[in-house]
């Protein structure tokens, strides 16, 4: 076969008259009386070809079996396109290939679904023939973005100083929330390595080792429900660095990404630096700890304003310590009765609220439903609490602070979509800052930390942590894009007695500390910098970046929403004998995956 290999998707008016010898796919076929013309598509575009059995008989009869898919080699010349032939929806459109010889390098059975169209197909058919999926342009695309993407951030970040380093995939496990994936030892039975759910101790090792500026482009594995922004492997731009606090975190973050975002032609424009805010600001505001902040209708405090009000509901709530807030919908007077009792009382229910009030503001006064409890004065101190004007709708909930929080943000998130209030192009990146340290976690009521226990506590909370361990903060920060969750980080504990400490607030006495981390505790003794770092969630950016809804859109090969992948079959069980070898029985009779479903070719 000959070598020299002209790229489809390269001719143009210019190169009418050269020889050129093509290689790809069929992704057209049509028969023009005696004439055959053939798209041929590979990864760089699609080139006619045009087969006539007068000047070339052998090609022609070549060709003549060929159908969709087929891989062909084409030799033959470039000839202008006449006027009235240009397509411009190609990037060759202007030239075609009159061939001289076609080999048939493959043939192909009709696919499963178009390949040479974006039609949409039922996502698990899509999975099984991925290889067919990603012949597709728009994959093809992603996949090819992501990757200049990584290419420019590790640029990037060697021009700023990180050392490239890869840390180990079968570990001790990492405390980072998630159940780990396991690995059984061959050479110690019983004994398991973990897969990574994060490089997080090594790379915090590497401080102590003096390697200063770290970075990996990392694989991270975490055995935990799908979402659609979720998936059980994925690849993090994973950072740390020695003698530094929060800001010089924060800048690296910013130049990397901003620098690989406009270089890979993502989206809309990102501006540095990225807004700031604190997490008890962002809930005050926007009621979740991830705001978009693409548009404003922020959260209002009316519970000073409505206090003693007429309005039992509100008045119950803030006895008993609770809170009143309203977010103002700007010409939401269009919204009706059922709307609000419909549809958007859903939505704050489904976050355990009991109801949503309103009122709307029209030429004529303030009404709705709760507008007989309030005076005028009061109506004209709500106004003016909300802003809200003629035409407005104010939306409120009373409750719990964290019910109040919880179902006006994700109100607020839901109106917004709606009514189409967020620019999409517009890429909105905040620095959510000061988390708090710990949560109390709902299933096992035990103190966990929020983002993981190496995270140091703010410095005016540190005497907290015995008496109120829920109530201090921690210099942990995340970015946000557009009320998305893309990377988080903090600076780190680098003092043994407060590492003791925080294990103690969560119940880890010394013996387990040691047992699980004594490796860590161990190193900080031998002299630690100051630490800090941060994790960014590849696959989330380059989802923002092409505005695709879905993970899986961006990753290769990802596994579908029960964790299988179903090209391969992954999971699958394994014969006995490996088994044996690892020193394991099963105890339970195995589920066996849905067989792949087979497609017959046609
Ligand atoms: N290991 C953390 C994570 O994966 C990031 C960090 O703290 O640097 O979220």
């Amino acid at each position: 076969m000959s070598t020299e290999r002209t790229a489809c998707g390269a001719p143009r008016a210019a190169d009418a008259g050269s020889e050129v010898t093509v290689f790809g796919w069929v992704d057209r076929r049509r028969d023009h009386g005696n004439l055959i013309f053939l798209d041929l598509r590979d990864h760089s575009g699609i080139l006619q070809v045009v087969i006539s059995p007068q000047t070339a008989p052998a090609a022609h009869a070549a060709a003549h079996g060929v159908r969709l898919e087929y891989v062909l080699r084409v030799r033959g010349k470039l000839q202008p396109r006449t006027a009235q032939n240009v397509n411009t929806r190609i990037d060759t459109g202007e030239v075609e290939l009159h061939a001289e010889e076609c080999t048939v390098l493959s043939v192909a059975a009709t696919p499963p679904f178009p390949v040479n169209e974006e039609t949409d197909v039922e996502e698990g058919l899509r999975l099984r023939h991925r290889y067919l999926d990603l012949r597709r342009p728009r994959l093809q695309r992603n996949l090819r973005r992501r990757a200049t993407f990584i290419a420019k951030l590790r640029t990037v970040m060697t021009e700023m100083g990180f050392t490239e380093i890869e840390t180990p995939m079968m570990i001790r496990a990492t405390p980072e929330g998630a159940r780990d994936y396991l690995v059984p030892s061959r050479l110690q039975h019983g004994s398991f390595y973990a897969l990574p759910q994060s490089p997080q101790l090594y790379k915090q090792l590497c401080m102590v080792a003096g390697l200063d500026r770290y970075f990996q482009v990392a694989r991270c594995m975490r055995d935990e429900d799908l979402r659609a922004d979720r998936q059980p492997e994925f690849t993090q731009l994973d950072i740390e660095m020695s003698f530094v606090d929060e800001e010089d975190v924060f800048a690296v973050l910013e130049r990397a990404i901003s620098t690989a975002w406009t270089a890979s032609g993502f989206r809309g424009a990102i501006t540095t630096p990225f807004p700031r805010l604190t997490w008890h600001e962002a809930m005050d505001r926007y009621g979740v700890d991830k705001p978009d902040v693409r548009f404003a209708m922020e959260l209002c405090d009316l519970t000073e304003t409505v206090r003693g009000c007429g309005f039992r509901v509100f008045n119950d709530a803030v006895s008993s310590g609770g809170v009143v807030k309203g977010i103002t919908v700007t010409g939401g007077a269009d919204l009706t009765r059922s709307d609000i009792e419909g549809r958007l009382t859903d939505v704050v229910r489904t976050f355990k609220a009991r109801g949503l009030a309103y009122l709307w503001r029209r030429e004529t006064g303030w009404v709705g439903g709760i507008a007989k409890f309030f005076s005028a004065a009061e109506l004209e101190a709500i106004g003016e609490a909300t802003g809200a004007s003629v035409g407005d709708a104010v939306l409120m909930v009373a409750d719990r602070p964290s019910v109040v929080a919880a179902a006006l943000g994700a109100l607020r998130n839901h109106v917004a979509r709606e009514r189409s209030l967020a620019e999409p192009d517009e890429m909105a990146m905040v620095w959510v800052t000061e988390f708090p340290m710990f949560e109390r976690d709902e299933e096992t009521g035990e103190v966990t930390p929020l983002h993981h226990p190496f995270t140091m506590v703010h410095s005016e909370d540190v005497d907290l942590l015995e008496s109120e361990p829920l109530s201090i903060r921690s210099r942990a920060y995340d970015i946000v894009l557009n009320g998305r969750e893309i990377g988080s980080g903090s600076i780190r504990i680098t003092d043994p007695a407060i590492q003791r400490r925080v294990f103690a607030a969560m119940g880890i006495d010394e013996d387990a500390a040691q047992r699980k981390f004594g490796f860590l505790l161990e190193a900080f003794q031998y002299g630690v910098p100051p630490h800090g770092g941060f994790a960014a969630g590849v696959e989330r950016l380059v989802m923002e970046g092409l505005g695709e809804a879905n993970i899986r859109d961006v990753i290769a090969f990802p596994k579908n929403q029960q964790a299988q992948e179903p090209m391969t079959g992954a999971p699958a069980m394994v014969e006995e004998e490996q088994l044996r070898d690892l020193g394991l029985s099963l105890s339970l009779r195995p589920v066996a995956p849905a067989p792949p479903r087979a497609v017959p070719p046609e």
